[in-house]
């Protein structure tokens, strides 16, 4: 027999047994180009709270009646897909159930003598190349500098703060526990490893921090993003990953949510005019031709005499102005010229 977990409501707030049902049904069979295989490894990812209600995410969800999807690993026991022969290891989407029917195309084989099996899920699957993608892309971590991992000893930080690591970053975990923080200290040998359920997470942070923060891989959002937030470096880089404080959250706080900077893959980043000093020349030349032809508009608020300067900056201040503000002191040569 098969046996299912299929997801029967759901869940306002934490996920519990009250929502799913176990069933048991026959094996299927496979139809043309379907491989049937029997689960050996079904990964639990954090995203997944995600597929289970019906808000708007990245990851389509669940529907009511059916079994739950995630990353698995199977053995193939019966194949209507000449590329898949019974025995072979594959691993790809599946349905939590003992058995399932996957179409050939959706499965990549695995090697029966390679790492063991479970990494693929892990270390060597989705996770670990979500660290090294974030970090390679976004984080970029230098030599010397401080990256700050939170969710440090789980499945993505424990890579994330390894390959910072080898990029010769000084490397500061945050978990939950001492016994996860021991772990990343003496285990992973990260330079620090702060607890997030200890009072006081602010100034430990800032104390294993001492020269602030330069990249930041954000994986769990609320109190521990507060925290680290105003550690950040100037021209830090913050990977948002993803924020699992809040997922089982009926509604997220007020204010910015910064969720939609992973579902939305948005980039968000700050400017200092001066920082590329060539820029201004650049732009002069470029519109100098497009202001004398008319095509780039543009408005002005003429404010005369320096003594009223003053209010003119205070009005600027409250909308007071319509494009540029601006005070004539003197005689404009053009105008005097016209
Ligand atoms: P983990 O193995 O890190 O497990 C989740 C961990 O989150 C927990 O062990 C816990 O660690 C921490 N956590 C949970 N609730 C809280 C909380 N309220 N405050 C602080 N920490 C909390 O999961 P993954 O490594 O698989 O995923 C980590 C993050 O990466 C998640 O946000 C996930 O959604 C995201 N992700 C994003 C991907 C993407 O493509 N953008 C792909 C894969 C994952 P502790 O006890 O140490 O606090």
């Amino acid at each position: 027999m098969r046996r299912s977990v299929i997801l029967r409501r759901r869940p306002a707030h934490a996920p519990g047994p009250e929502h799913f049902e176990l069933v048991e049904s026959a094996v299927p069979q496979p139809g043309p180009g379907e491989v049937v295989t029997r689960t050996i490894w079904l990964s639990l990812d954090p995203n997944m709270r995600g597929r289970l209600s019906e808000r708007k995410s990245y990851a389509a969800p669940v529907a009511l009646g059916e079994a739950l999807t995630g990353e698995g690993i199977g053995e193939v026991v019966a194949s209507a897909d000449p590329g898949f022969a019974v025995g072979e290891i594959v691993l790809g989407s599946r349905t939590w159930e003992t058995h399932c029917v996957t179409p050939g195309l959706r499965l990549v084989k695995l090697p029966r003598d390679g790492a063991p099996l479970s990494t693929y899920l892990g270390v060597l699957g989705m996770p670990g190349t979500t660290a090294y993608s974030g970090l390679k892309d976004i984080g970029r971590p230098q030599a010397g500098e401080t990256l700050v991992v939170s969710a440090a000893s789980g499945a993505v930080g424990q890579v994330a703060g390894q390959i910072a690591q080898r990029a010769g970053a000084r490397v500061v975990g945050i978990a939950g526990g001492p016994e996860k923080c021991v772990w990343v200290q003496e285990a992973l040998g990260f330079d620090a490893c702060v607890d997030h359920r200890m009072p006081h997470l602010s100034q430990a942070l800032a104390d294993a921090c001492p020269h602030g923060i330069d990249v930041y891989f954000e994986n769990v959002g609320g109190a521990v993003q507060a925290a680290v937030f105003p550690l950040l470096n100037t021209f830090g880089r913050m990977v948002m990953c993803g924020m699992v404080a809040q997922y089982n959250d009926p509604s997220p706080p007020p204010g910015p949510n910064l969720m939609s900077v992973v579902g939305k893959r948005l980039h968000i980043e700050g400017l200092i005019v001066s920082d590329k000093p060539e820029r201004f020349s650049e732009w002069r030349e470029l519109a100098t031709p497009w202001v004398l032809d008319g095509s780039l508009k543009y408005r002005e608020t003429v404010v005369v005499g320096l003594d009223n300067a003053v209010d003119a900056l205070a009005n600027l201040l409250h909308g007071g102005n319509f494009g540029k503000m601006l005070v004539r002191v003197g005689a404009d040569i053009q105008s005097a010229i016209a």
